[in-house]
């Protein structure tokens, strides 16, 4: 009588370890169709006939951050402290006797923010287009800072996305004035407020910006890509 052939059971066939010794690795995948080369051996290919650089240079979707600092000292004429003012919005606080050092107003918030909108676009950051050693920086509204920058994200074909933003201080407490900051920056970036988002953080009250000599932002912004 014939031996009936030994059928491997699914259940008890011993799984596969990858990093066992003497074992082979599992086989590369394959590169994508975009990183192989044309048949003619000329320049790699994504779609019919559009070279790679050619598409990172219209990349549809640009990610950028931003990050500012400002020192914190009290209001003039006691300091140098300016008025606060965030993401545009006059701060108004009984308990807040420091503001913020610059030469503009010092708005950290719009500073990170235009960073942002600046880095996505691999164009000059804040500070190169408008230097602080310019006496007609002085005491300017920040607004006009990200305005003429969403300027030259037009000009590039570029609108907002998205933008996440933190802001970290101890004062003012950013909840009460959270709504009408993000109002205030999605007017500013031409998109509806549910495409902008803001976020207040404590520094655990270490450090200069925890012991309220300093104040910091951080902005994460996506940049699409509307015409080429
Ligand atoms: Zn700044």
């Amino acid at each position: 009588m014939p031996r009936k052939p030994r059928i491997p059971s699914r259940t008890t066939k011993p799984t596969r370890r990858v990093d066992a010794p003497g074992r082979t690795p599992p086989k590369a995948l394959p590169p994508p169709k975009s990183r192989r080369k044309s048949p003619r051996g000329a320049e790699p290919l994504v779609g019919p006939q559009a070279p790679v650089e050619e598409l990172l240079r219209l990349l549809p979707v640009r990610v950028g951050h931003g990050w500012d600092l400002h020192r914190l000292e009290p209001l003039a004429p006691a300091g140098q402290g300016r008025p606060m003012v965030l993401g545009g919005v006059r701060i108004i606080d009984a308990q807040l006797s420091r503001g913020p050092v610059a030469r503009s107003d010092g708005d950290v918030l719009l500073h990170a923010v235009t960073d942002a909108v600046l880095g996505a676009l691999a164009l000059p950051d804040i500070g190169t287009l408008f230097p602080d050693t310019d006496v007609a920086n002085e005491a300017r509204d920040s607004a006009q800072f990200l305005k003429h920058t969403m300027v030259l994200a037009r000009k590039h074909g570029y609108l907002v996305g998205n933008l996440d933003a933190t802001v970290v201080c101890e004062r003012p407490k950013i909840g009460p004035i959270k709504e009408q900051v993000r109002l205030n920056l999605a007017r500013l970036l031409g998109v509806s407020p549910e495409r902008v988002n803001v976020k207040g953080k404590t520094h655990e009250k270490v450090d200069a910006i925890g012991e309220g000599r300093a104040i910091e932002a951080h902005a994460v912004i996506t940049m699409l890509l509307i015409e080429a």
